[in-house]
């Protein structure tokens, strides 16, 4: 595989699910391609019910597409098998949001660690112990955490294991499904600079699934943005959010948290501009799925599905007026985790910052 072949491809992939009572099927993602590198972290941002967990099920075979392919490392696994699935845990891993529920309370740190070594590489008790060890070291945790049970660990704790439960193999992709979501502002700083250092340490690929932009800013080098199953917008994360060209990304923006209370405010009465009602996902007519909340909707809008389309501002955007309008005003410098603190966040401010000349060079 080439530096330049995806760690894992993603083409025009369309989950559906049956429902009762003679409805159409549910649209859960419809025509979704992304790409995630070696060490490259791809967001996929977008409200609940855009589909971005069912994205992250059906890479994991636990949703089966009705259309598209999935590839890992150049292999097709879209309709993989039990045992390829079982092979492919040891290069494919996820995190999951709570990290509350994620980990057996009846076995010990050391059996939940273990236990891939023991399947997958037939460790001796010693060897797998020596692993764990340092897999807790790694994630910031005490050797002596091992014999302990996940009642004794805190939210963040416990998602440390989580996160080195998910490293035990040394995979190459791990898909973070809102993995800061239930932890404490505090404790969500320290388990996403956990993952970018893990991430600068072993070249691990993330896709980061989460509904705060400000997070999956920080966190990611391209950012997918979602609505109702389809991609809205796609592109570097510091160009769509210094510089978004489609009104839902700009609505997202505009609900990130800022520290300044009155630019908040004026961003709260704008967001409530844009976003004038929610509408079903069982409502999408044949134009832009984005229409019905959408203040700058036209007739073309409400009848014609905007394609995919290369904005000069760096992006790719499905709208049919990506062109005609300006909305980088919003203003995003400040479109960063409160959780965030630190060096590498200033430094976030101030790329997310940079005039859009600086940004195109
Ligand atoms: Fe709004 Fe029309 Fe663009 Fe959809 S295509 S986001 S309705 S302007």
């Amino acid at each position: 595989m080439s530096a330049e072949t995806p760690l894992l491809k993603v083409t025009d992939l369309a989950v559906h699910f049956r429902r009762r009572g003679g409805l159409p099927p549910l649209r859960a993602v419809d025509g979704v391609s992304l790409d995630v590198m070696p060490g490259e972290t791809v967001g996929l941002v977008g409200e609940s019910g855009s589909g971005k967990t069912t994205i992250g099920r059906a890479i994991l075979g636990l949703d089966r597409p009705v259309a598209g392919s999935i590839r890992f490392d150049d292999r097709d696994i879209t309709d993989a098998t039990p045992s390829e699935r079982r092979r492919l845990s040891t290069e494919l891993q996820v995190v999951f949001q709570d990290p509350y529920s994620s980990l057996d309370p009846r076995r010990t740190v050391y059996q939940t660690l273990s236990e891939p070594l023991i399947v997958h590489q037939r460790m001796s008790k010693s060897e797998s112990a020596a692993q764990v060890a340092t897999a807790l070291e790694r994630v910031g945790l005490p050797h002596n955490a091992a014999s302990n049970y996940p009642a004794a660990f805190s939210g963040g704790q416990r998602q440390r294991i989580a996160i080195a439960r998910a490293l035990m193999l040394s995979p190459r992709v791990v898909i973070c499904d809102e993995v800061a979501s239930a932890l404490d502002l505090s404790i969500q700083a320290q388990v996403l600079n956990l993952l970018r250092t893990l991430q600068a340490e072993f070249a691990i690929g993330y896709l980061f699934i989460s509904h705060d932009i400000a997070v999956v800013r920080y966190m990611s080098h391209r950012i997918v943005v979602l609505y109702q199953g389809e991609v809205m917008e796609v592109g570097p994360a510091s160009l769509i959010t210094a510089t978004p060209a489609h009104p839902y990304t700009r609505a997202l923006l505009s609900a990130a948290p800022v520290p300044d209370p009155v630019r908040q405010a004026r961003l709260r009465s704008e967001r409530e501009k844009t976003i004038r009602s929610n509408v079903s996902i069982d409502e999408k007519g044949p134009g832009c799925p984005f229409a019905p909340r959408c203040p700058y909707a036209l007739d073309i809008c409400r009848s014609v599905r905007p394609e995919l389309d290369i904005d000069p501002r760096g992006t790719t955007v499905a709208c049919h007026r990506h062109l005609d309008l300006d909305l980088a005003h919003v203003g995003t410098a400040g479109a960063v985790p409160a959780a965030a603190q630190g060096d590498d966040v200033r430094r976030a401010r101030l790329r997310t910052g940079r005039s859009r000349s600086e940004q195109q060079h």
